[in-house]
């Protein structure tokens, strides 16, 4: 089974996000010899096929240097477990040099934009949107494809419809996060997005998607269809992450996702011990996770969505208290409203048609012209 290692340069980022919950200013640098540990420690760690992505902080402040190295050792090192690669950054220190280096790997770019440019300033800061979009216009030139994030909050949940429209009249490829508290504000309810509005939200674009098939990609409907259809989850959020993911920090310190990143209770081994599978299954914070595991199974015996939900993400669940698990995810709700809707338009659709045809199945539209759910169905 394919594992994923989030790698960390730097816990830095030059924005300043009001929502953001993970960076800090002047972090230090993750060193290529820390990188030439994670080769030695995953050389026989497991034989299956790894991705690495470099996450943050802002993956980019360390350098072109740090990639032109960083690279070849990782691609190389771990050749039998036939190494891909992802980044997710927001784009403003990419240059046309570090775009070659990239391009060279067919490294996909995540970045994000939470939708036109005063909105996103709003919530991101002054400046943010064009220095992003100054980045992506290297990236195309590069030949990198590059996707966006857009962070629904509470605010900006007001203005769904401009969003939409913003990422339909783009051409750009929508994939939404909702806002969590932040972890390190005095007020860290203020931008975030309440689960029922997060439920609301997905029905909201699930029919907005139906609405205008074709012309746009939703990632997380996609997702969330696919879930439902083949009774499996693709994404991490409904997945056991645990064992199948790793992050580590700029010091080597290895922990259960990008997400814990420096938060030392949850630290799990370091890459410069060569730890096992069998030793990092001896730290608290793998206890921790699997206690998690255990919890979701009691938790959400009953819950007709477990199979591909799993209590949703852990770090949701566990980290606004501190370590203590107390709940599952707490977008239970919204999981639960949009894994309804969709089981609901399918069951109706259905036992609806006449009779059943053969693959590829296309829906009929409805009664208001719109697409059926089934349509999503045999979406690659
Ligand atoms: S903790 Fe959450 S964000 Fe991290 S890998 Fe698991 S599900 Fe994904
Ligand atoms: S929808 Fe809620 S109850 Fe059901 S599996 Fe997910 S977290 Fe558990």
């Amino acid at each position: 089974m394919a594992f994923h290692v989030m790698l960390i340069p730097t816990m830095g980022c030059p924005s300043n996000c009001s929502y953001c919950w993970s960076s800090e200013e002047g972090s230090p640098i993750m060193s290529i010899e820390t990188i030439e540990e994670v080769v030695k420690w995953l050389k026989d760690f497991r034989d299956d096929p790894v991705t690495f992505t470099f996450h943050g902080g802002e993956p980019l402040l360390a350098g072109a240097d740090f990639y032109r190295k960083a690279l070849p050792l990782l691609a190389k090192g771990t050749i039998h477990q036939k190494a891909a690669f992802a980044m997710q950054t927001n784009l403003w220190k990419l240059t046309p040099e570090i775009a070659q280096i990239l391009a060279e790997y067919d490294i996909p770019i995540g970045s994000s934009i939470d939708g036109p440019r005063e909105l996103n300033d709003l919530q991101r800061g002054k400046g943010y949107f064009d220095k992003t979009m100054k980045g992506y216009e290297i990236a195309r030139a590069n030949g990198l494809n590059v996707r966006f994030i857009s962070t629904f909050t509470s605010y900006s949940v007001k203005y769904r419809e401009d969003i939409f429209n913003f990422f339909l009249e783009n051409g750009l490829t929508l994939k939404l996060h909702p806002a969590l508290p932040s972890l390190r504000d005095k007020n860290p309810e203020k931008w975030a997005l309440a689960p029922e509005e997060y439920g609301e939200l997905l029905i909201y674009l699930l029919d907005k998607y139906l609405e205008h098939l074709g012309e746009i990609e939703i990632m997380n409907i996609d997702h969330l269809c696919k879930c439902v259809f083949s009774g499996r989850a693709t994404v991490c959020t409904f997945v056991d992450c645990m064992g199948d993911t790793f992050a580590v920090g700029p010091d080597g310190n290895i922990y259960p996702c990008y997400r814990f990143v420096g938060m030392p209770k949850y630290v799990m081994g370091n890459v410069y011990d060569h730890p096992s599978m069998e030793d990092l299954s001896r730290s608290d914070a793998w206890k921790l996770m699997h206690q998690y595991k255990e919890y979701v199974d009691r938790q959400c015996g009953e819950c007709p969505y477990i199979k591909f939900c799993r209590g949703g993400c852990p770090y949701n669940a566990i980290a606004p208290n501190d370590g203590e698990i107390k709940g599952v995810d707490p977008h239970c709700t919204a999981y639960k409203m949009i894994f309804k809707e969709i089981t609901d338009r399918v069951n109706r659709e259905f036992l609806g048609s006449p009779a059943i045809p053969m693959a590829p199945f296309k829906s009929e539209p409805n009664k208001d012209g719109k697409a059926g759910i089934m349509s999503l169905m045999f979406r690659q």
